[in-house]
């Protein structure tokens, strides 16, 4: 029997309880999957670190076996082969040491790159106390997008202007300024990045990037992938059918899948 063509994109953007904040397990994501007619799925939870790096937003060490274990168990199930092993994986201080080492221990198919910190600002909250603007924040946290790229320890950037998270926004010449140097370092480190339909559910009331930001990744060449951020499986591929419009409409013909951390593009569904 041979498949129906898929109408949706891969969805690479999910959790599980195991980060604290997030509900369900990889095989209730899987099934939603299924269901709604997304193609494959990747388990992306919160990467374990050694320190105490936001231990109270992410798995511990200790749980990763019980989450590499939850994925193979889907991937021997029928249709496992949808089924794909991923981390998000925070780049902040003392990140490149322990990735560089241990990512290479585990059979990943695709790593998510983020930033959620810079300086003492969180990107969850909508405090930016001790700044002296928007700009600032931006400015820093792009400056990082940029070290993140240059690292090469991940294969998509997460949620690219997460500082509009709150729903503080940039004029466009600033953005600008901010963004192209990140999105030139991106483009140079072969990376692909993510449109991220979580932000229609934060105050930023749209998805990460911004259509403007997208069409200057386009310009680029830049791969996009497709992730829902799903915090719980009802929110698998939300969003998905609007951000196939979003893509066509910042340039994008085509996208990637990943496999081994390798990259294959598909045309856009
Ligand atoms: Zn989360
Ligand atoms: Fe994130
Ligand atoms: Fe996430
Ligand atoms: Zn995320």
């Amino acid at each position: 029997m041979s498949e129906p063509e898929a109408i949706l994109p891969p969805d690479y953007h999910t959790h599980t309880h195991l980060c604290k904040h997030a509900e369900g397990e990889p095989a209730d994501y899987f099934r939603e999957a299924l269901a709604r007619g997304i193609p494959e799925i990747a388990a992306t939870d919160h990467c374990p670190t050694p320190d105490d790096f936001d231990l109270p937003h992410r798995m511990e060490l200790n749980d990763f076996g019980t989450y590499r274990g939850w994925v193979e168990d889907v991937q021997r199930s029928e249709n496992g082969e949808r089924q794909l092993l991923g981390v998000e994986a925070d780049f902040y201080p003392g990140a490149e040491r322990f990735l560089s080492e241990w990512l290479p221990t585990h059979p990943f198919d695709i790593v998510l790159g983020s930033v959620h910190y810079v300086d003492s600002w969180s990107f969850p909250k909508s405090s930016f106390e001790g700044a002296s603007g928007i700009a600032e924040i931006w400015a820093k946290y792009f400056h990082v997008i940029g070290k993140l790229a240059d690292s090469g320890l991940y294969d998509v950037v997460a949620h690219l202007d997460l500082p509009k998270r709150s729903g503080d926004r940039l004029p466009s010449d600033q953005t600008r300024e901010c963004v192209l140097p990140a999105l030139d370092r991106i483009a140079h480190a072969g990376m692909a990045i993510e449109l991220n339909t979580s932000g229609v559910r934060h105050p930023a009331g749209e998805f990460y990037p911004s259509q403007e930001i997208l069409s200057w990744a386009s310009e680029r060449a830049i791969p996009i992938t497709f992730g829902s951020d799903s915090h719980q499986p009802s929110h698998v591929g939300s969003g998905f059918a609007e951000a196939l419009e979003w893509a066509r409409g910042a340039g994008y013909e085509q996208a990637v899948k990943f496999r081994n951390r390798q990259k294959t593009f598909y045309p856009l569904p």
